[in-house]
């Protein structure tokens, strides 16, 4: 059989082309952006990482955790907290701080969660790949089914690349998607959640950071009034950033802003940003609340403004294919942050795909019937996190208390033996 084109070399498209390689199955990525590109910030990576480790050496699963965290001296020791901001009182720690592993223990968590570095995971997932796999700047045009069977992908270029199926993994504004469903039922089917988040990405010290980090956790989900910021981790540097080795990001939400009154300007947005908190009389004294209130644009922090977008995967559609063409990731189903659990399905798809495909390869199976077994799994998987997300995003801004209710449910069943995880289409969150 012919190779599988992944368009996209985001977590989802790296991921499966992982896969492939380990089944031996041909493939080539082809990625609109360059090698460098920033991938976003960090990630929350739990459940993705227990269905990624299957396909992997034992010696590239043991040097992840060295490579492509956001704190790469402190792989294991990823803590995640509930904060009243309004009453600066930590509600939940978890694991509590007595408990909290520190550097390389000989026996990594029974229930591995990494905050990742989402550019050095991707170096990472890049290494586990023969050379020329992803070809760089090449962006998805459209694609064509091929009357006599296979598949043509054509590029901005002006390049045509044939394939005996191709993978839509390219994200939110996926073309492969907005093609297989119709550019009016995508539309219609893409929608905006209601809540406004402005971004605040700062380089800040170590006392600074240390102040969150030991009193609370390493994420935090503050909340308070009609609002919340979650804080964390993205990198840390102590060479090129001496004085402020720790790279943070703080995420204010709220529901109480008209997306037309969002400023353009950096300044707008952070003097929006902190008149959320000073709105919801969020307590000054509170560690993530100094963050958001001592950032400064002169300083080089750097503010961005997210439009949170949903999809829930089209089952009509992807049901209806021959096989050809499927979807991955953000480009099969998009949803909100709160439950960090996008990516980690992003992943999931990518292994559960790779398997089926090489059930075809192998001539187990034909093309529909692998494609038709991994939609089988994943589109009830992906509507019931789609949905999930949705109520979490609700919840935290209008009614926090039952979200912690939820999230103290979740950690329970986080420890349940791994091997129950991701597998009954209600996965554990960790934010
Ligand atoms: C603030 C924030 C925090 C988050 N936190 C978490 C978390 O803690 N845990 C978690 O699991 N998830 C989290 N997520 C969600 C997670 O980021 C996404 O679910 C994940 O990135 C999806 O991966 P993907 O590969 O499907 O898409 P993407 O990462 O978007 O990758 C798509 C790739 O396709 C490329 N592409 C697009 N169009 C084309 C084209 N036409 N031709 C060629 N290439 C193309 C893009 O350049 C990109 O590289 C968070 C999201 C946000 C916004």
């Amino acid at each position: 059989m012919e190779q599988v084109i992944i368009i996209g070399a985001g977590l989802s498209g790296l991921a499966l082309a992982n896969s492939l390689e380990h089944h031996g199955i041909p493939y080539q990525v082809f990625e609109r952006g360059q090698p460098t590109g920033d991938q976003g910030w960090s990630l929350s990576l739990h459940f993705g990482w227990h269905a990624l480790k299957r396909i992997l050496s034992q010696e590239r699963a043991a040097a992840m955790p060295r490579q492509g965290v956001a704190d790469c001296s402190n792989p294991f020791g990823s803590s995640f907290s509930i904060v009243d901001l309004a009453r600066n009182k930590v509600l939940m720690q978890m694991p509590p701080p007595e408990q909290r592993i520190k550097g390389y223990p000989d026996t990594p968590p029974a229930f591995e969660v990494y905050r990742i570095n989402r550019k050095r995971f991707r170096q990472w997932l890049l290494d586990g790949l023969g050379e020329h796999k992803v070809t760089w700047h090449k962006q998805l045009l459209h694609y064509k089914l091929l009357a006599n069977g296979g598949v043509e992908a054509y590029f901005d270029d002006g390049s045509v690349v044939k394939g005996a199926v191709i993978v839509g993994a390219d994200g939110v504004h996926s073309k492969v998607c907005s093609q297989l469903m119709g550019p009016d039922r995508y539309a219609d089917a893409t929608t905006t959640n209601p809540v406004q988040v402005i971004v605040c990405n700062r380089w800040t010290s170590a006392d600074e950071w240390l102040s969150v980090q030991d009193n609370m956790a390493s994420s935090v989900m503050g909340y308070g009034g009609k609002a919340g910021i979650f804080c964390t981790l993205n990198d840390v540097d102590h060479v090129l950033h001496p004085d402020k080795p720790y790279q943070v990001l703080c995420a204010v939400s709220t529901l109480d802003l008209d997306p037309n009154d969002i400023p353009s300007s950096q300044q707008g947005l952070l003097d929006t940003a902190q008149k959320i908190i000073v709105d919801n009389a969020y307590d000054p004294a509170n560690p993530v609340v100094g963050l958001v209130r001592n950032a400064s644009v002169d300083q080089g922090d750097v503010l961005t403004y997210l439009t949170v977008r949903e999809r829930s995967p089209d089952t009509q559609t992807l049901t209806a294919t021959d096989g050809r063409v499927t979807l991955i990731g953000d480009a099969a189903h998009t949803m909100t942050m709160y439950r960090g659990e996008g990516g980690n399905h992003a992943i999931v798809d990518a292994v559960q795909l790779g398997d089926a495909l090489s059930r075809a390869y192998q001539q187990e199976i034909s093309l529909v019937e692998a494609v038709q077994s991994y939609l089988q799994e994943m589109l009830p998987r992906g509507a019931t996190a789609v949905q999930a997300s949705h109520e979490a995003a609700d919840l935290l801004h209008r009614s926090p208390d039952k979200l912690m209710q939820i999230i103290l449910q979740q950690i329970e069943r986080n420890q349940a033996p791994p091997n129950n995880h991701g597998q009954d289409g209600n996965p554990p969150s960790n934010l």
